[in-house]
């Protein structure tokens, strides 16, 4: 098993709003709309890019006809191209919502990784992207995405992709005031389902945030080893009963317990709000958001919306 040494080994700085370090260019994309107000970025958001290589994505997010930009590109090589200088608005989110906040693209730096998404199997160990590729099975997961239903098949990163991001994303914390890293799929969690679950994002924001290198280096290696297909499906229909929903009502409890005997947990949640389910008893479920509680069932709506690739 070979460990992922996504310790922060890249010398990376911003400078201007410019990222300086080894193995950086810059592509000026047109599509942005102006600069972040005062407290802005916050949040970083991480996508995969659905794309064939790193300068066709890079084209696309600096076409002024595409509408769609970011600030970073990084490469299966660990090539970081930059685009928007990180005090200007990227064009990277789209209709988002996150703790409260709407059009994630105004607090957000958007950092895209070079990876052909989702796959389909195509049997005899074949898995073919949406542009008609084929990647071989080592270059697979297989892994059910907490928004989707059924086991998916997923392009994997490479390791010099996941440190390099992980080291530019310490370069912008220590810079930024950043104190939220997501996914794509978790403000936008019923259209989009970028970077999945070959991204290891929980380990990622722990190790980004709190510069928790010595842990990352040891569980990543969990996470990305190259372990056989059949392994992973296993391994993820025990977690199967994961989904997303999102509040109904205009305001919700959140309780310590499945019962309305339970004690309120404070703030409780307000209508759109998007919550990871962990367990059912009853008509209760036990949901993680900011925090874990329980929520009566009556007053949020699941979401179970397929979106297997990018638009
Ligand atoms: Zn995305």
């Amino acid at each position: 098993m070979k460990a992922l040494h996504a310790t922060s080994i890249y010398s990376f700085e911003i400078e201007d709003h410019l990222l300086n370090g080894e193995n950086v260019s810059f592509k000026p994309s047109p599509n942005t709309s102006g600069y972040f107000q005062s407290g802005s970025p916050d949040t970083i958001v991480i996508h995969f890019t659905a794309g064939s290589s790193l300068e066709s994505s890079v084209n696309v997010l600096t076409n002024a006809d595409s509408g769609v930009s970011a600030h970073f590109a990084i490469g299966r090589n660990g090539d970081i191209v930059q685009m928007l200088s990180t005090n200007k608005i990227a064009w990277h989110a789209g209709e988002s919502y996150y703790e409260g906040r709407n059009g994630l693209n105004r607090y957000s730096i958007g950092i895209e990784l070079d990876n052909a998404g989702q796959l389909k199997d195509r049997g005899n160990g074949a898995y073919e992207s949406w542009f008609g590729e084929i990647y071989d099975k080592h270059e697979v997961l297989a892994a059910q995405h907490i928004n989707q239903q059924s086991t998916g098949y997923w392009h994997k990163y490479t390791e010099v992709q996941i440190s390099r991001t992980l080291s530019l994303c310490k370069a912008l914390c220590s810079h930024y005031n950043i104190s939220t890293i997501v996914g794509h799929d978790e403000i936008a969690p019923s259209r989009k389902v970028d970077p999945g679950p070959a991204f290891p994002i929980q380990k990622f924001k722990a190790a980004a945030l709190k510069g928790n290198s010595e842990q990352w280096a040891t569980e990543a290696s969990e996470t990305n080893s190259q372990r056989e297909a059949h392994d992973q499906i296993q391994r993820d229909s025990v977690s199967a009963v994961k989904r997303v929903a999102n509040v109904s009502a205009n305001s919700l409890n959140v309780r310590k317990g499945p019962d309305i005997t339970f004690s309120k947990i404070e703030n409780g949640l307000n209508k759109g709000e998007v919550l990871k389910i962990l367990e059912k008893q009853g008509e209760w479920a036990k949901v993680s958001y900011t925090k874990v509680g329980w929520v009566n069932t009556r007053y949020i709506n699941e979401i179970t919306e397929k979106s297997p690739f990018k638009s």
